[in-house]
């Protein structure tokens, strides 16, 4: 398998020095799993391509010190040394390390210099084919070429294989272009990856830094790379949500929120709320309560004042909103008796979660609205599917009462992190589909004054499965 990098910057010759590879010299490095060679196949002013050769040894790797007992012919009939995948990022970092990084000893000032770069993978096994190519290069401003290869060309009605000869063009930085291949190389073929290992998570969110929160294909992205391992697929997950937030300072409650604070602060309309949900709960009977997106716990310190209440789970995607929640209900300082009721969780709503299981009733305060809608869908489930809690509380901001503030912008949502607000209807259409698709009875009740026209600034949901 090969990678061929070029460039037609003048001098294209500087590509030697971004790798630290001598364009006259054909070098072989040995690595775990085999060599890798590399050499230029063209050098001059106007262009020069560098190429990595690896020659995986199937055999040796198989007799080696951790020999894959797994599959005894696959062990020798495979395409490992002809297909690009984790071998490839491996030898991208090891061969290619200092270029990876960022590194130039001898010319730092063309580390940071956007280049007209091309890189050919001679082949990449895709599957999903190219689609899925497209899907995780282009968005990162990648223009792809891919020229798909059929099983055998004597025999046309075998078909397709899912090997493409694929090129990848835009003008960036030789690290930036390198740290795409290394995650994104081994994205595309879904076999056993040759090192999935803890820090593989680590790997990935360190090579991801910057733009993996930011690609839509994200989940896929950590999905694959980290070979359907759940565990290790969460955490990054939900960890690269977090990336995505915004720096804050020392302050605890963040600007944007403070607007939202203040906005509806004449109200009062967050202690409305609260007391609606805590009264929700109440009459439903529940004693051990989920508080999913609890944020700061403010709901969390309500329920702790209502002896009812034998157990409060709360989890939130945000560890410094936890540790913050933490803090205020001072959790180290109360006593046992008080403290073993409440317990905080780090987790997301965009994942089935066991330690979700078996509860009376769930609050979903303020919360829905911060999800991208395509992601609702797994919320959904994730709640009224696998949680599946008798009794649901679940508010969000009625988005025609806002024409009522004059200091919010026609148009605009009422916190910077809204992904929307619904009207009514469309809150009500929502929650109706939901309770009929998952076996549950909803109703609706307004918090806050309610405006003659345009309803209650808060819409509340209660559902109660049947
Ligand atoms: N329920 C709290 C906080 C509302 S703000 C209150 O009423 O005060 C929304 C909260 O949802 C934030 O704390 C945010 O971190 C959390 N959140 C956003 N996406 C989430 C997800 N996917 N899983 C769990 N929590 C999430």
């Amino acid at each position: 398998m090969l990678l061929s990098l070029s460039t037609a910057d003048r001098p294209a010759t500087d590509l030697g020095f971004l790798l630290h590879k001598h364009p006259d010299r054909f070098q072989t490095f040995d690595l775990s799993f085999g060599k890798a060679h590399v050499y230029y196949p063209e050098v001059d002013a106007d262009r020069c391509t560098a190429c990595l050769l690896l020659d995986v040894d199937a055999v040796g790797m198989v007799r080696g010190k951790n020999p894959d007992q797994s599959f005894l012919l696959g062990q020798y009939v495979n395409d490992r040394p002809y297909a690009a995948s984790s071998f490839m990022s491996v030898a991208i970092a090891q061969v290619f390390g200092s270029a990876l990084q960022g590194r130039c000893k001898d010319r730092p000032e063309l580390v940071a210099a956007p280049l007209p770069l091309e890189a050919r993978l001679d082949v990449l096994s895709v599957r999903g084919g190219e689609a899925v190519l497209r899907g995780m290069f282009e968005p990162l401003g990648y223009e792809v070429e891919a020229v798909r290869h059929p099983l055998d060309d004597r025999f046309p009605e075998w078909g397709e294989s899912p090997y493409f000869s694929v090129a990848v063009r835009k003008t960036t930085t030789l690290s930036e272009l390198l740290t795409h291949l290394y995650v994104l190389i081994p994205v595309f073929d879904t076999r056993k990856h040759y090192f999935v290992g803890d820090d593989e998570t680590e790997k990935l969110l360190a090579k991801g830094e910057g733009w993996l929160a930011r690609h839509p294909q994200k989940e896929e992205i950590a999905r694959r790379y980290l070979r359907f391992q759940p565990s290790l697929y969460r955490m990054a997950l939900s960890r690269l949500v977090l990336e995505e937030e915004p720096v804050e300072g020392e302050d605890e409650t963040p600007e944007k929120q403070k607007a939202e604070e203040s906005l509806e602060k004449p109200l009062s309309l967050n202690d409305q709320r609260l007391m609606s949900v805590v009264a929700a709960l109440r009459s439903g009977g529940a004693k051990r309560v989920l508080d999913l997106g609890c944020g700061e716990g403010k709901l969390i310190r309500e329920l702790l004042k209502d002896r009812q209440m034998d157990e409060i789970l709360g989890m939130d995607v945000s560890v410094r909103t936890l540790e913050v929640a933490a803090r205020r209900l001072k959790l180290e300082r109360l006593p046992d008796h008080q403290a073993n009721r409440v317990k905080l969780i780090h987790g997301s709503l965009m994942y089935r979660d066991r330690r979700l299981e078996g509860f009376d009733a769930a609050a979903v305060v303020e919360v829905v609205e911060h999800l991208d809608p395509p992601r609702l869908k797994a919320f959904e489930r994730v709640l009224f599917e696998f949680a599946k809690p008798r009794t649901v509380v679940l508010t969000t901001p009625n988005r025609e009462y806002n024409v009522t503030w004059d200091t919010l912008p026609a148009g605009q949502f009422r916190h910077a992190d809204h992904r929307f607000e619904w009207t009514r209807q469309e809150f009500q259409d929502w929650a109706t589909g939901i309770a009929t698709r998952f076996g549950y009875a909803v109703r609706f009740l307004p918090v806050g004054p309610e405006d003659k026209a345009l309803g209650p600034p808060t819409q509340l949901g209660v559902f109660e499965r049947g």
